[in-house]
């Protein structure tokens, strides 16, 4: 067991700055109201371009690099797996989540399509390239699964049933199956039917904070922002009646405050409604809420990671496991040779999703360092590798017998190489 105390329970959002009247909803980009060409680069120009969903969408830059639409290089990631397309609009996101990049308040200063996302930037397309480009690699396309992610927004419900339809008409759910990220908020019961029946594979409601209470501090009136955690589970309750066992998920963010024993005990709940869970690491996004606050403590997470892996994925129920007097989970339930067998597989401390084509546990999502810089991987976006586990092991106080960890071992592994295993 790690000595690191647990961190505070009231990890409290920052106030926001105010918004100019200029600005609101969107004024300044209305105002200009700048024609958009075929690809617009966050902050490429002083104003963002007047684009709206369905005709644009914004992809991540791990996306747009495997698209080949803009150049660079992932470190140890071939390409990403996973091609989210974002709905977007001038007025943006009109909730105000505090750990999110894309939240109302930070119209004060960026441009909707400007704003950084889950640490980087998302080019905004027209969503036919897109789709052209997808349909033209057919079989040999590098994605395993696109996922629509909607944000609050009026047009939201709609413009998904738009960019679904668009791409299912040219794109087999067999080459590449479709995600929805859903906005509860805004939704019914119907819209979820009218999804599966449009050809959605995999249904997910982004919960992100792991009680109520955090829900309501950092999404809910707390911060001024409409979301509810009981729309939210209504929403979730209808996903699994409508699209079934295996087919609906939801997103944690693990070190908002929470216990490992509260993720745990929501992991179980999920599990038994016939769902999975997504996890993703606190991290301080720049331009949040929460931009002051400390990244998730690697022995929490990896603790959470794992633990979380062996109630998807092995079977083991939380109440199998022991929790300390602090909720930290002392015991995982599993004898201790069989939990370095997984441990030493790598998969539990891969980034968690949807599947993809490879197998059930691995995600196709892998936004590749979307919750921690490339120096100190939380999630990894891809298998790890002997000195990942190394690291990994002495995270989790499981170093084995000798075994010496040095900082930076893992960071000195060749790109070329990591990439060409990525690709097998
Ligand atoms: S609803 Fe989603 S996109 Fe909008 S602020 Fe909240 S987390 Fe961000």
């Amino acid at each position: 067991m790690s000595c690191v105390e647990p961190r505070p329970t009231a990890n409290l959002p920052r106030a926001p700055e105010p918004i100019p009247a200029g600005r609101r909803n969107g004024a300044a980009v209305k105002r200009e109201a700048v024609t958009p060409g075929p690809l617009h680069l966050p902050g490429a120009s002083p104003v963002a371009p007047l684009m709206r969903s369905p005709e644009y969408v914004q992809i991540s830059t791990a996306a747009a690099i495997t698209l080949g639409v803009v150049g660079g290089r992932m470190h140890r990631c071939g390409c990403t797996r996973c091609l989210n397309l974002l709905l977007t609009y001038p007025e943006g996101c009109r909730a105000n989540c505090a750990y999110c990049g894309l939240a109302r308040h930070r119209e004060a200063r960026r441009d909707y399509a400007d704003r950084n996302f889950i640490r980087v930037d998302w080019p905004s397309l027209r969503l036919d390239d897109i789709i052209e480009r997808v349909a033209t690699a057919g079989s040999k396309t590098p994605f395993h699964r696109m996922c629509i992610s909607m944000i609050t927004h009026p047009r939201a419900e709609a413009d998904t049933f738009e960019v679904l339809q668009r791409w299912t008409a040219r794109i087999p759910q067999s080459v590449v199956p479709v995600s929805i990220l859903s906005n509860p908020t805004t939704m019914t019961g119907a819209d979820v039917t009218r999804l599966a029946d449009l050809g959605a594979e995999i249904f997910t409601v982004a919960l992100d904070a792991a009680t109520p209470d955090i829900f309501e501090r950092t999404r809910g009136k707390g911060v001024g922002s409409p979301h509810s955690w009981t729309k939210y589970w209504e929403i979730l309750a209808d996903a699994a009646r409508i699209f079934g066992p295996g087919r609906f998920g939801a997103h944690i963010i693990v070190g908002m405050g929470e216990t490992e024993q509260d993720v745990m005990e929501l992991v179980q709940r999920l599990v038994d409604l016939g769902g999975h869970s997504h996890m993703f690491c606190f991290y301080p996004e720049r331009g949040s809420l929460m931009d002051h606050l400390p990244a998730t403590p690697r022995d929490q997470w990896r603790r959470v990671q794992l633990a979380r892996y062996l109630v998807d994925y092995r079977g083991v129920r939380v109440e199998q496991m022991r929790f300390d007097d602090y909720g930290r989970i002392a015991e995982f339930g599993i004898p201790a040779d069989e939990l370095d067998a997984i441990v030493a597989e790598g998969i539990a401390f891969r980034t968690s999703g949807c599947p993809g084509k490879e197998r059930p546990d691995v995600s196709a999502c892998d936004r590749p360092y979307g919750d921690s810089p490339p120096s100190d991987v939380a999630s990894y976006p891809f298998q790890p590798g002997s000195v990942d586990l190394k690291r990994i092991r002495h995270q989790l106080g499981r170093a084995r017998a000798g075994e010496r960890y040095e900082p930076g071992e893992d960071l000195e592994v060749d790109d070329a190489r990591a990439s060409r295993e990525d690709q097998r």
